[in-house]
């Protein structure tokens, strides 16, 4: 794992966002953190820790708690650990310029899969490479048991699924309707 990617596309002295790799410190939950990301278009970054580093995909609708909806996601460059705590305005000019909303975070577990009683894998990160992902979810908004498929044909495309559990719902679901009221994005956006 490595920022490579993620430091190429920056330049530090010009955008707030976190440079370095910052260390796991005495924390043992895996954290997770879904950013809402007004750039040229409004999109939602899905970001899971794994190995250091964030994992992250970036995913147009936002995430869903109806297990009817696959939401589009695409990969996007390992993002550093302190990345989860960044909000704010990316100015203009830079990578991704506009503004960042934290839109929900917390904790996840990683599944890993079982084939007829055998696990798949030893690491739950082999499911990066194999392209599926299943997890368990403990944030405000997002609860319960998740997937991230990998779309074989196309590169860097996977689909975020929630699972049906005791928190999947039957309704509509639509994150633009649960941002807060006098979100910056929303006043850049005249909504509410
Ligand atoms: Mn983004």
């Amino acid at each position: 794992m490595s920022l490579v990617k993620y430091k190429q596309k920056r330049n530090f002295s010009s955008t707030p966002e976190p440079g370095a790799l910052s260390g796991k410190g005495d924390r043992k939950k895996l954290i997770f953190v879904v950013q809402r990301h007004k750039a040229t278009s409004l999109h939602y970054d899905f970001r899971l820790e794994w190995d250091g580093v964030l994992k992250s995909w970036a995913v147009p609708k936002g995430p869903s708690m109806n297990p009817a909806d696959k939401r589009l996601a695409m990969m996007v460059e390992d993002h550093p650990l302190d990345y989860a705590g960044f909000k704010g305005v990316i100015p203009e000019g830079n990578y991704g310029a506009g503004i960042v909303e934290i839109w929900d975070n917390g904790w996840f577990e990683p599944t890993i899969e079982v084939v007829k009683g055998k696990p798949v894998s030893k690491s739950w990160g082999a499911g990066l490479k194999r392209g599926s992902l299943k997890f368990t979810l403990h944030g405000k908004k997002l609860k319960g048991e998740f997937a991230l498929v990998k779309i074989k044909t196309t590169p860097n495309s996977w689909l975020l699924i929630k699972h049906k559990d005791k928190y999947a719902v039957e309704d509509a679901y639509d994150s633009e309707k649960l941002t807060p009221a006098g979100s910056p994005i929303n006043k850049l956006l005249k909504k509410k």
